[in-house]
């Protein structure tokens, strides 16, 4: 963004597939305000337990402090005054009223930044993130490569068997895969790059 708003607040976010940088483009955001000597705040919900329970870290272990949530709401009950910027990583599991909260942060004149999952491993749009997208001022979204073909990726394939939308995993649960490339069913850790030793 190279004009920000002024005397405003507005709504931020970084969505796409797994691998894509959404994690590392929400704490590079979040270290560019941290510069300018402007107080900011991070959570994520207490759902996404994969590294560390109060950090934000990306696949590339970039890291920033942040505090986990049952839900969205206690945002707003634990806002600090001091407070200019406020990032959210993982937003897909946080609850329908995701986008009233950050909603209500925007309205009170805080910039706030939030990434996650645009579509589930099936391809379809992911928990509260399609309302979010919606009310959002800026929308930035983000390509992994495809494990397959090499393409840009914007979907997340799953390599374990099971149904449920929510199943936390990393390399050895989801790939970055393209349109062509991608498959609603679970695949079963079969790709011949995963099996010649992709980390
Ligand atoms: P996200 O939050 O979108 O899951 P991260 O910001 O945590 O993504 O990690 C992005 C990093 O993941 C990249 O910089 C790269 O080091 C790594 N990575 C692993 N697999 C891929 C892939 N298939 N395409 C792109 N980056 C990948
Ligand atoms: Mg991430
Ligand atoms: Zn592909």
């Amino acid at each position: 963004m190279h004009h920000m708003p002024t005397n405003t607040g507005w709504i931020e976010v970084i969505c796409g597939s797994m691998f894509s940088g959404k994690t590392e483009e929400l704490i590079s955001r979040l270290k560019r305000v941290l510069y300018a000597h402007r107080a900011i705040q991070v959570f994520k919900p207490l759902t996404d337990n994969r590294y560390a329970t109060c950090e934000v870290v990306s696949h590339s272990d970039h890291r920033l402090a942040c505090r986990p949530l049952a839900s969205a709401r206690e945002i707003l009950d634990l806002l600090d005054p001091e407070t200019e910027v406020v990032g959210i990583d993982e937003c897909q599991f946080f609850g329908a009223d995701l986008a009233d909260v950050v909603q209500a942060l925007a309205d009170q004149g805080l910039r706030v930044i939030c990434a996650g999952l645009d579509l589930d491993y099936k391809g379809e749009p992911f928990g509260p993130m399609p309302r979010l997208l919606a009310v959002a001022e800026f929308v930035t979204k983000k390509h992994a490569v495809c494990m397959i073909c090499g393409n840009p990726a914007h979907r997340s394939q799953r390599l374990v068997a099971g149904g449920a939308q929510v199943l936390i995993g990393e390399r050895e649960s989801y790939q970055a895969r393209c349109r062509g490339c991608h498959s609603a069913e679970a695949e079963p850790l079969a790709s011949p790059k995963l099996a010649a030793g992709e980390k």
